[in-house]
């Protein structure tokens, strides 16, 4: 494999990067290597410490974001390591909507008098800007999981550096082909791999990406440190679900703009939220939470499930989880857009939704 980063354009590379090199009889994909112990002598030693399978998905995923990536055991685990890099007392900033999970370890982590935390609205740029002036860490997720606010990263990342502290963007909802933080010069770069970047929701994954070496070394020290480590099989799966990923959210997303259209006409929806990319759509139906638990279970080709960025549709009420703030409305159904065909989508929505009003 190379360490150039890729010269393609984002399909290309998401088609070639973290290839082996192209010579008689090498696999046209890097294979899967099982392996807990290597001989002694070399650059990786022991499974904790290195695996050539994840070195090829981390390459991939690196050459999309514009950095080096390092794989972890889940998208939290990737959040637990970077949380844990901040000093005794320092004070994280994050959004108040930001993925529950992320949210709940910035609580925990305040809570037992590790760090002080300031959760702020992230489309108020000013209130954002001002709460970087004394911050270590800020905290970035756009779009917001599942609000799909969306925040303007350069003058945050601008007044996050001016007060000495790194920022995180956590990108999981755009992926590298709808935003590059790095470009916007944050500092790391999450995903829950699980996601879009996998696609088929079959695997449990996460990654950091970052341009700075430096952060890269601490970043993989402590994640090989506290056995934060990826599983082999799943970092495979994620480089051949990542093959596909230009395709499959070019489709997703021309699906969810078509839906945005059709479910805002439809009077059982009281508001749809999209940010005009990505295929993320939250709708809040106008009767509340009881029609959007309704809603959830009529269906017959979408799927009541949590996650989301498969290949299938799911969707879910998200107030559902009781951790999820209750300034995300009651009646909110957060839903992961799929590939399938857009009029079988509707079709299957639309008689649910009717089923609502009659
Ligand atoms: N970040 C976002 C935006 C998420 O939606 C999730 C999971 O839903 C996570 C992080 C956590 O990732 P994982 O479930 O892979 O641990």
């Amino acid at each position: 494999m190379s360490s150039d980063p890729s010269p393609y354009r984002p399909a290309t590379v998401a088609v070639t990067s973290g290839r082996p090199p192209h010579q008689p009889d090498n696999p046209l994909n890097e294979p899967l290597t099982m392996a807990s112990t290597y001989v002694a002598g070399g650059t990786v030693e022991y499974g904790r410490y290195g695996n050539p399978t994840w070195s090829a998905f981390e390459q991939a995923l690196g050459d999309l974001e514009g950095g080096r990536a390092l794989a972890f055991a889940s998208g939290l685990a990737t959040v637990a390591t970077i949380l844990d890099l901040v000093g005794q007392g320092a004070k994280v900033v994050a959004p108040r909507h930001a993925y529950l999970g992320s949210i709940g370890q910035i609580a925990d982590l305040e809570a037992r008098g590790r760090i002080t935390a300031e959760l702020v609205d992230v489309t108020d740029t000013a209130a954002v800007v001002k709460a970087c002036e004394d911050a270590a860490l800020v905290w970035l997720e756009s779009p917001t999981n599942p609000a799909l606010e969306v925040a303007d990263i350069p003058p945050i990342v601008a007044a996050a550096h001016e007060a000495g502290a790194y920022v995180v963007v956590d990108n999981t909802f755009a992926t590298p082909l709808l935003q590059q933080p790095l470009a916007l010069d944050a500092d790391i770069v999450v995903h829950s791999a699980t996601k879009f970047i996998a696609g088929h929701s079959d695997v449990v994954l996460g990654a950091a990406v970052t341009g700075d070496e430096q952060l890269y070394d601490v970043l993989k020290k402590r994640r090989d440190m506290i056995g934060a480590t990826p599983g082999t099989f799943e970092t495979w799966l994620a480089l051949r679900g990542l093959r596909t990923l230009h395709v499959r959210l070019e489709r997703a997303q021309s699906n969810a703009q078509e839906l945005v259209r059709r479910l805002a006409a439809h009077p059982a929806v009281g508001e749809v939220r999209y940010p005009g990319f990505g295929a993320i759509v939250s709708v809040v139906l106008a009767e509340g939470g009881l029609a959007a638990d309704l809603l959830t279970h009529k269906t017959t080709l979408w799927v009541h499930a949590t996650s989301l960025g498969g290949v299938e549709s799911t969707f879910e009420r998200r107030r559902r989880w009781k951790t999820e703030p209750a300034t995300i409305p009651d009646g909110l159904v957060r839903m992961s857009v799929g590939i399938e065909d857009v009029d079988d989508l509707w079709d299957d929505l639309a008689a649910a939704l009717d089923d609502l009003t009659v």
